[in-house]
């Protein structure tokens, strides 16, 4: 490896740990932002899980329409009965000083429901991907949010995960040459029986639980919103995990400056990578969006190597302690619902395009 290459490598990983620091604002000592989590299912018991390695961010309450959940949890994190709440008495939350956020871990139907309700208690608001389940509710979540005054950001862990960070800045410096396609696949093997197969709860299919990652990825990997979209669902309706939803979709964007991404987003196969390849070269990450283990190689000048980066803080307790930063610094969310609302907004325009089979411009 030439030592020029090196350098830029290393000036890279450095630029990649200044934005993991720039993510983590320091806490005024002391003070740590109190979150309840509604919805105790698969998710909530890992986020409840990474408190324990935050800096400015505690579990201080629990919501769920499962007493037995409440009662195990409860103990399990030392949550009092005072701070243990069913959906049904969810807005007496509002009378808790000890809670600053709202975390909705909800089956996306309910992500538009429970983050309003929760702005309307005063509260700031951390919610799951999808955003919601369409263009509209993003913009009430919204709309709802800045109305009580109160931040909302979308729970898009990967903006915290140092590979993913490093391979934003490589690509924007562009490390191997201008960017020019994007591949990004996400899919694993749905199991029957589960609210994400049931389009009420869902509003959607593998798009809405996986693709978006695939998505998401090329929106910040070029930092552009795309133009132009086309789309193909493939979907064997005689299994019955797909009687409301869709199986595959694959689905190509075009961006402002010529960038093009062709995405995968399956519930029948497993993947989880994207590669950007520039006019030199290449980098990739696979996996590239897993809660860990996270594997960067980089092709250029026509030599393949693998990167490792520093991984100070896992992604999740980095989320959580950068928007305990953004309270208690009065700054913005890297992520906030406008860039929910940017990820649905290309969803509606992908499903569009694979119903009529045509591509579809975005303003
Ligand atoms: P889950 O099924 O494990 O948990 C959902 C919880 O919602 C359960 O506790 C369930 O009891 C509760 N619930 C309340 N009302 C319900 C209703 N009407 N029907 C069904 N369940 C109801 O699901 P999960 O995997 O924890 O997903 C929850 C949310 O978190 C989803 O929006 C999902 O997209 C998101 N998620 C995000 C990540 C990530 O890495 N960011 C990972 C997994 C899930």
């Amino acid at each position: 490896m030439r030592d020029a290459d090196r350098r830029t490598i290393i000036a890279g990983l450095g630029a990649g740990l200044a934005v993991a620091a720039s993510t983590a604002c320091a806490a005024p000592r002391g003070r740590k932002i109190g979150y309840a989590v509604v919805g105790l299912g698969r998710y909530a018991e890992l986020i409840m899980s990474k408190f324990a390695e935050c800096d400015q961010s505690r579990l201080v309450a629990l919501v769920s329409g499962t007493p037995e959940k409440l009662i195990r949890f409860g103990e399990k994190y030392g949550i009092p009965a005072s701070h243990r709440y069913s959906y049904a008495d969810f807005d007496r939350i509002r009378d808790n000083p000890d809670v600053d956020v709202v975390y909705v871990i909800l089956p996306n139907a309910l992500h538009a429901e429970y983050t309003v309700r929760a702005a309307k208690a005063g509260k700031h608001v951390m919610c799951e991907k999808p955003m919601a389940v369409s263009v509209a509710e993003c913009r009430t979540m919204i709309a709802a949010c800045r109305a009580a005054g109160r931040k909302l950001m979308i729970g898009y862990r990967s903006r915290f995960e140092p590979y993913n960070q490093l391979a934003i800045d490589l690509a924007k410096k562009g490390f191997v040459g201008p960017t020019r396609i994007i591949t990004a696949d996400h899919g694993f093997n749905a199991q029957p029986n589960q609210w994400r197969l049931d389009r009420k709860l869902s509003g959607g299919g593998s798009l809405m639980d996986i693709g978006i990652y695939s998505l998401n990825a090329t929106r910040y990997l070029t930092g552009e919103e795309p133009v132009e979209v086309s789309a193909i669902e493939s979907t064997d309706r005689r299994d019955p995990r797909f009687a409301t939803v869709e199986d595959r979709i694959t689905f190509l964007l075009r961006f402002p400056s010529g960038i093009e991404a062709t995405c995968v987003s399956s519930y029948s196969s497993n993947h989880n990578m994207y590669r950007v390849t520039g006019t030199q070269g290449w980098i990739e990450l696979e996996p590239a969006t897993a809660y860990e283990g996270q594997a960067m190689r980089i092709r250029r000048d026509g030599r393949t190597e693998a990167r490792s980066v520093p991984v100070p803080k896992g992604q999740h307790a980095g989320q959580l302690d950068h928007f305990a930063g953004c309270i208690l610094h009065g700054t913005d969310p890297l992520v906030p619902g406008e860039e929910g609302l940017a990820d649905m907004r290309v969803i509606e325009a992908i499903y569009r395009s694979a119903r009529e089979g045509r591509r579809i411009t975005l303003g």
